[in-house]
């Protein structure tokens, strides 16, 4: 099962797929470093991220 999780950052909205948290963590703060010059801590990227059906 794969994990989403979408950026609430003042409307951007990107959408982040991976197939493991370990995966979403690292994709999440890639994100959140590049674009906007932050990071986001473990344990609310997995509070804020859903399951969803199928493949990363
Ligand atoms: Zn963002």
């Amino acid at each position: 099962m794969a994990r989403q999780w979408t950026c609430n950052e003042h409307e951007c909205k990107t959408e982040i797929r991976a197939d493991s948290m370990e995966e979403l963590i690292e994709q999440v703060n890639a994100h959140m470093a590049e674009v906007h010059d932050s990071y986001e801590l473990e344990e609310m990227i997995e509070d804020a991220s859903v399951e969803v059906a199928g493949d990363a």
